[in-house]
């Protein structure tokens, strides 16, 4: 693919040009409401695979939907087949529910803003999907000689569930140099990221049942257990609340310490303390200190409480002895911990404390982490550069993508993750939207990217995962 030149003028007007085809198909994806955790969805879900597979045939590709075991996932591929090379472009097109207040409209009815396109998934990740779509339709058109394969799930939103054992039967059919991740965020508008790390996660439910039901404290308190107040204890111990350290021991022992280089990179990222707390509602932090808080979010492990449920919670007082309790907690891991490990130190300290409490197993995922130099990191950079002025900043995320790692280790190739998505788009947040400008400059990074890479030639200088 490195004979297409960019005929700069020429990507620019067929770009306007497919802007109504564009949002008419953004429509159609975002009015199915593709909602994967909800089982009363799941014809929707179907439904669209097959008009995502529709409009891969629409621009001219193959397209097939794969069974899973779970929702289905469909793979597509635009090029001449005929190459044993391609760039395969991951997006999920499943969406978080949409059932916040705040919506000001039907969440699966597309409204479009000026430049706006309101709705549930146009930003994560519907409109990052079409926008490489559109993109792979072009660089066909205009000489590409390495295929763009298209790999979308539908249950991205449920910790893909199924995709590792999918994209392991299906990797022999999909020759692939390197995959893009476009469901990532960017610093701020203007200031774009490419993320190299994804944190791991490893989840967990502790439930302490001290007796059969509640009982009447006037009766039995003083003598009774209190289910919520030794739960409350516990988690007390397992995570300093003020500072964030956790407190189990071995915690940290496997976690890999940031580079130098890296850091000095995040700060340089155009990363802003007041702009971070601003964008997510937060009305203090723990630290203000710039390069505290980047380490924390995006390279270091975290013990969060997500919620503690047992007792009474309505209105007025009820004067009980909860004899149930139950708190979810997680783990956000960075690389070397291992999830299962993680689990284990978290049951052994929880019961070493307490004995009675069950610690399970609320599901994991790897960390991820992947270049941050080399060629196609380097196409990655001037394809962002190219279409929106401006140098990306390589920078970790701190959330998880559970495909990613199952891709890097069955389809052998990098994955670089580019996003289009900006803070203020709101991530499984109401009135979420994506925005033309994302759309427009997004499908120009994308044939410059596959303009450089298919010219790479990873086939030649086979990739190796890097050591930590
Ligand atoms: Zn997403």
């Amino acid at each position: 693919m490195s004979k297409l030149a960019i005929d700069d003028a020429g990507l620019d007007g067929y770009i306007a040009a497919c802007r109504n085809e564009y949002e008419a198909a953004l429509r159609a994806l975002v009015e199915t409401p593709t909602v994967s955790a909800d089982p009363a969805r799941a014809a929707d879900v179907r439904r669209g695979a097959t008009l995502a597979a529709e409009l891969i045939r629409q621009c001219g590709g193959e397209a097939q939907i794969v069974e899973t075991g779970g929702h289905p996932l469909v793979l597509g591929r635009l090029g001449s087949g005929n190459t044993k090379r391609g760039i395969a472009v991951y997006n999920h097109l499943d969406v978080q529910p949409a059932e916040e207040p705040e919506w000001q409209h039907d969440p699966f009815r597309l409204r479009i803003d000026g430049e706006r396109y309101v709705g549930r998934g146009t930003t994560d990740d519907k409109g990052p999907a079409l926008a490489a779509l559109f993109a792979a339709r072009y660089a066909v058109q205009h000489g590409a000689t390495a295929d763009v394969q298209f790999i979308w799930e539908f249950e991205e939103e449920i910790g893909s569930p199924h995709f590792d054992a999918a994209i392991a039967v299906q990797a022999k059919r999909l020759p692939v140099d390197a995959v893009l991740v476009s469901d990532t965020v960017w610093i701020a508008r203007g200031i774009p990221a490419i993320a190299y790390g994804l944190r791991g996660l490893q989840g967990a439910r502790l439930v302490l049942e001290t007796g059969v039901k509640d009982t009447h404290s006037g009766l039995t308190g003083g003598a009774a257990r209190n289910a919520v107040g030794e739960l409350a204890q516990v988690l007390s111990r397992c995570c300093n609340a003020a500072t964030g350290r956790a407190l189990i021991p071995g915690f940290y022992d496997d976690a890999a310490p940031l580079a130098a280089d890296e850091v000095r990179e995040f700060l340089a990222s155009g990363f802003s303390v007041a702009e971070f707390q601003r964008a997510h509602g937060l009305r203090s932090l723990r630290t203000q200190d710039a390069e505290t808080v980047v380490r924390r979010i995006w390279g270091e492990p975290t013990f969060e409480v997500h919620g503690i449920a047992g007792g009474y919670g309505g209105p007025g007082i009820k004067t009980i002895v909860p004899q149930r309790a139950e708190a979810k907690v997680s783990m956000r891991l960075v690389p070397n911990q291992e999830p299962a490990r993680m689990l284990r130190l978290l049951t052994a300290f929880v019961q070493s404390i307490n004995p009675d409490i069950r610690v399970e197993d609320a599901g994991a995922l790897p960390w991820y982490l992947g270049q941050r130099s080399g060629p196609y990191a380097e196409a990655a950079r001037r394809a962002i550069a190219y279409a929106f002025g401006k140098s990306p900043a390589f920078v970790r995320e701190g959330g998880s993508i559970g495909a990613v790692v199952a891709m890097e280790r069955h389809l052998h190739a990098p994955v670089l993750l580019m996003g289009l998505s900006l803070p203020e788009h709101g991530y499984h947040a109401p009135n979420e939207y994506f925005d033309w400008g994302q759309a427009a400059g997004g499908m120009k990074a994308f044939v410059r990217f596959f303009a450089e890479a298919g010219g790479i030639g990873a086939r030649q200088r086979p990739w190796q995962p890097r050591a930590v």
